[in-house]
């Protein structure tokens, strides 16, 4: 025993030095491919080592990974598959052995002997456990060129074993800490797609901002989002452009009883998007190079989920919205939303210096239509009226069903004799269309009806914003009094 301590001490073998600097490398080294290097450099000063690898399992795919390149698949050769035999044989043993030279040798007090024997001149394999509370989840590969054999004291193994067990404390605990990074950012991701429905109902917005959320989410695929079209077919609408064929082949696999689709070869997978218990559209993950691992498709059910339940919250919200300041029948705004716009455009007028007008126009013997052909041909002439306003107006124009068969339409950055000249317009559209109540069960049955409409001018002396609408519906007065189906401006002899 005195002998080989003695013979390692000239070998010049300063175990204590060893120990620290394996110690310091470990502490400060963050990223696991300079943490695996400087170990390599560390070994290499004090033995003659050909290679140190460090492997570990994927919990999702169960294969052996290179520790360092962070998780992508080692591709299946050789190596991997004697590598996953010693893991096999050291998981039984765990903390209780290792392995030299494919020699299982337990710790007992015959070690010392056994590690000898069984040491080669070159090329000696020694393989050390990954393992945490028990359990083994990896591999220390240390590859000596050769070991001179009174260095190989039971001292020398002592320390091999103190430097493995803190490379092992080591990984298990950046592993532990990237779990709980992925974590954080999933829950953090989560919370991002729950809280969009805070501020925002609207598909077009929410979206393409949760497609960027799980596309930062899962790095090594690519996020697509698709939804379904009027004629139930999946239009890719997040980002622009979908080239991976894997997806789109798959998504005619996709249904409302399926809420998820893996392709053949792993690397592509959809989710469904759902309303109640109808799809409505996907979320697809695709890669050229990496399968989904079963963590992905866990995280990416998930996600779907929450993103599902953001977007069938818009909608209700949007639904509601609509219902409370949309004319059901028109579709124009309702008489509600027309005094909130004159509120709102009165005072953008006066703020930006800018003319505003309004038109208020009505129908012309509307009782006549619905006496003659009833109130849902009635109905129908309500619609197609509504129409075309909405067909002749600029987009920004306001056009609001006021009551029973008056339209309001506020005309903002428009002076007076644009505004007439707007009116003069819808004037004859509606007089010129032939308005088809056949639908409502007069076959063939085709209308024709005229409007009369007054024009007013806002000014900033008004004192209330009402009184525009007040002086419009002056000049419509004024134009039935005329004789109907004409244009009257107002001025000042209506009042
Ligand atoms: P004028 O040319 O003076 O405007 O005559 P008019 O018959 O159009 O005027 P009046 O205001 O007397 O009649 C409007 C009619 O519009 C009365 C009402 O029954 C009808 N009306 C109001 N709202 C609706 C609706 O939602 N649907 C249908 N079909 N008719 C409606
Ligand atoms: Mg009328
Ligand atoms: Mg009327």
């Amino acid at each position: 025993m005195a002998d080989t301590t003695e013979a390692s001490k000239k070998d010049n073998f300063d175990e204590l030095q060893f120990l620290r600097e394996i110690a310091l490398t470990l502490a400060f080294s963050d990223d696991s491919q300079v943490l695996l290097n400087n170990l390599k450099t560390t070994f290499a000063k004090y033995f003659r080592i050909e290679n140190f690898q460090i492997f570990i399992k994927d919990e999702s795919s169960n294969i052996l990974r290179d520790f360092v390149k962070n998780w992508i698949t080692v591709e299946k050769n050789r190596q991997q598959e004697f590598v996953e035999n010693i893991f096999q044989r050291l998981k039984n043993v765990c903390d209780k052995g290792f392995i030299l030279n494919n020699k299982l040798i337990k710790y007992s007090d015959k070690t010392e002997q056994m590690f000898l024997n069984n040491l080669k001149d070159k090329q000696n394999l020694l393989y050390f456990p990954v393992f945490n509370e028990k359990t083994a989840f990896g591999v220390i590969e240390i590859n000596f060129n050769e070991i001179e054999k009174n260095t190989a004291s039971q001292h020398f193994l002592t320390v091999l074993r103190i430097a493995a067990a803190q490379i092992n404390t080591t990984i298990v605990n950046k592993i532990l800490n990237q779990k709980l990074c992925v974590q954080i950012k999933f829950q953090k991701v989560m919370k991002s797609i729950a809280k969009l429905i805070e501020n925002q109902f609207e598909l077009n917005y929410i979206l393409p901002i949760i497609g960027e959320l799980i596309d930062g989410f899962v790095t090594e695929h690519l996020i697509y989002i698709f939804i379904k079209d009027k004629n139930n077919k999946f239009k890719l609408f997040w980002p622009l452009d979908c080239q991976d064929s894997n997806i789109l082949s798959l998504l005619p696999k996709i249904n409302d009883k399926k809420n998820c689709v893996i392709s053949k070869d792993g690397k592509a997978g959809l989710f469904a998007l759902k309303n109640e218990d109808k799809i409505t559209g996907v979320i697809a993950a695709g890669s050229n190079i990496d399968k989904l691992s079963k963590a992905d498709i866990d995280y990416l059910q998930q996600l779907t989920l929450q993103a599902s339940v953001t977007t069938q919250r818009a909608n209700s919200y949007a639904q509601v919205l609509k219902y409370a300041t949309l004319d059901a029948l028109t579709g124009l705004n309702n008489r509600r939303q027309f005094e909130v716009r004159l509120k709102q455009e009165t005072a953008n007028a006066i703020r930006n210096k800018k003319p505003l007008c309004c038109i208020m126009l009505d129908i012309d013997y509307f009782k006549h239509v619905n006496d003659t052909w009833g109130h849902s041909a009635g109905d129908c002439v309500l619609k197609n009226v509504a129409k075309i306003i909405s067909h002749e107006l600029r987009e920004y124009d306001i056009a609001s069903r006021y009551g029973g068969e008056e339209f309001c339409i506020l005309l903002p950055d428009t002076k007076i004799k644009e505004a007439a000249f707007v009116a003069q317009r819808l004037r004859k559209a509606v007089e010129k269309a032939e308005i088809n109540i056949s639908d409502e069960g007069l076959a063939g049955e085709v209308l024709n009806v005229t409007i009369s409409i007054g024009v007013s001018e806002f000014d900033d002396t008004f004192d209330s914003a009402n009184k525009l609408h007040q002086y419009a519906d002056a000049a419509l007065y004024e134009a039935k009094r005329r004789g109907r189906n004409r244009v009257v401006v107002y001025d000042e002899s209506l009042s």
